[in-house]
């Protein structure tokens, strides 16, 4: 039996299991893919307290590191379902299964998709969500980006760095990003914007050749090599639980001492409701979400 079981090995569940095991308490890691969450994909993070210049990679590789010399148990399996037991929760990946006596959900978000025809075939072959993963491959070539918010505008402004072209397509006219982002990309001879539009189908045979938007009631197609999806993130929450009380988006509605509805099992991170999604909040959720589980388990 574990202490506390944390679902997901991002900022938020690693601290929550660095807080819990200083605590003296036995704790399991579950990590579906690789430590660090969403944030191994960010070239650079300039925003996190004393730490003025690192690698998401970086950050990522040593909050695990952290957390493992300090006698946190990862293990790299899928949490499937969790079922509250009473006094304990039971944990079920695709093949084992784990008791704990409380849990903490920080299991994160995946990438919004476009809902298109051939979306799922491109994936890979033209089309990402991830700039910074894939933006390489598409050195001196045409590149798309769509969405308005922060993360299309970094990826927007990651790729003029090393493509020939770059649209960045948005359904309306604003930018809900940073200001001070949508300033940088103007600034950029190679970046166009192709505001008040959809990207409406996907083109090609065996790779993505064109997109086919739809703007101002016209449609017309853009040749590109690849298209960045920026449309926002879902939360990994549904299922998960039963009897979790989720918001009407999917996300975990917990207040700011991240418990949740169900006793011993608290929540951190991006799939908690919350306003800001940040590294510098994860972290913070993380070691509040511990702390009230400890009072928990003491109760
Ligand atoms: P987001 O802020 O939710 O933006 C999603 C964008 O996609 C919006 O512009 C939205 O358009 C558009 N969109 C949503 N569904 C769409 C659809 N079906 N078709 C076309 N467009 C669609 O998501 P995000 O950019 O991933 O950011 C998530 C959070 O992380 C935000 O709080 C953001 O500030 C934060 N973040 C911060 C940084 C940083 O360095 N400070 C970096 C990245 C992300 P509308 O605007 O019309 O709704």
């Amino acid at each position: 039996m574990y202490d506390v079981a944390v679902v997901g090995g991002g900022p938020a569940g690693l601290t929550a299991a660095i807080y819990s095991v200083r605590a003296n308490r036995k704790v399991l890691v579950l990590e579906a893919a690789a430590c660090g969450g969403q944030i191994i994909n960010t070239t650079e993070i300039e925003n996190y307290p004393a730490t003025p210049k690192i690698t998401g990679l970086e950050f990522g590789q040593t909050l695990q590191k952290q957390a493992e010399d300090l006698g946190v148990e990862i293990e790299f399996e899928t949490v499937e379902k969790i079922i509250d037991k009473g006094d304990y929760k039971l944990v079920k990946t695709e093949d084992d299964q784990y008791r704990a006596k409380v849990v903490i959900l920080a299991c994160g978000t995946e990438p919004r998709t476009l809902s298109l025809d051939n979306e799922s075939k491109f994936t890979g072959r033209g089309v990402s969500y991830c700039a910074t993963c894939d933006g390489s491959f598409y050195k001196s070539r045409t590149v798309a980006v769509n969405g308005g918010g922060n993360t299309a505008l970094q990826e927007a402004l990651y790729l003029a760095d090393m493509a020939g072209k770059v649209y960045l397509i948005h359904r309306r006219d604003e930018f809900r990003g940073n200001q001070a982002l949508v300033q940088k990309l103007k600034k950029k001879d190679n970046v166009e914007f192709v505001l008040s539009a959809n990207v409406v189908a996907l083109n090609g045979d065996r790779k993505l050749e064109s997109i086919t938007i739809s703007q101002n009631g016209e449609t017309k197609e853009l040749k590109v090599d690849a298209l960045f999806v920026a449309i926002g993130r879902i939360p990994k929450a549904k299922g998960l639980v039963d009897g979790l009380k989720l918001d009407e988006y999917g996300f975990v509605d917990a207040g700011e001492n991240c418990a949740t509805n169900i006793p011993g099992i608290f929540v951190a991170g991006d799939v908690r409701k919350k306003e800001i999604r940040q590294l510098v909040t994860a972290t913070s959720d993380g070691a509040i979400a511990a702390t009230e589980a400890l009072n928990f388990d003491r109760k």
